[in-house]
């Protein structure tokens, strides 16, 4: 199963000259979108991992499958505005302007092993802004950082604090 031909590249969107990585694609197709959950299953379980988190919105759509798959509870970060219960907020930087995401202040329990997962990884603006959620609010072991695909040009790793990354496929 060649799970990267289902990733689509489209030029130009959402502006001139980026060129977007859409996995919808593989979401779409049954075996593919199994074959993926089930690769990234096979190098996680054993590892304990009790929550995965899930960055919206296209990371809600792996986080949660992959947590089915290990047996674990999934916890969204979201977009400001979207969680009814007190949250934590953590602003950050996007190309014209910023932005906030926020978790839910009793989303993790200290101690939980947890994974954070989105479909792509960038500028690292983004999971940056997850990751400190994660570690300035909760006790928890962060494992590992996983992305469907990462964006090498951007450099995105090298602004995060030492976690160890995942990226199933590289661009
Ligand atoms: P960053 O904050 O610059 O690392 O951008 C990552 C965020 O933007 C992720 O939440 C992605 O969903 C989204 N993103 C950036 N580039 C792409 C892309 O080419 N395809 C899909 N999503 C993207």
């Amino acid at each position: 199963m060649n799970i990267e031909s289902y990733i689509r590249t489209t030029p130009d969107f959402p502006k001139p000259g980026v060129i977007f990585r859409d996995f919808t694609p593989l979401l779409a197709h049954g075996p593919a979108f199994r074959a993926l959950i089930d690769q990234l299953k096979g190098r996680y379980e054993g590892k304990e991992i009790d929550v995965v988190v899930g960055i919206e919105a296209r990371g809600f759509v792996l986080a949660s499958a992959l947590a089915y798959a290990l047996g674990a509870g999934t916890v969204l970060i979201r977009k400001a505005g979207k969680l009814p219960h007190q949250t934590h907020a953590q602003e950050y930087e996007l190309e014209y302007g910023s932005s906030v995401l926020e978790i839910s202040c009793d989303a993790l329990q200290a101690g939980q092993r947890v994974l954070v997962v989105d479909d792509v990884l960038a500028t690292g603006g983004t999971v940056g802004a997850a990751v400190k959620l994660l570690e300035m609010h909760f006790s928890i072991a962060l494992e590992e950082l996983v992305f469907l695909i990462e964006l090498d040009d951007l450099k995105g790793r090298e602004t995060l604090p030492d976690i160890p990354i995942y990226s199933v496929f590289h661009y």
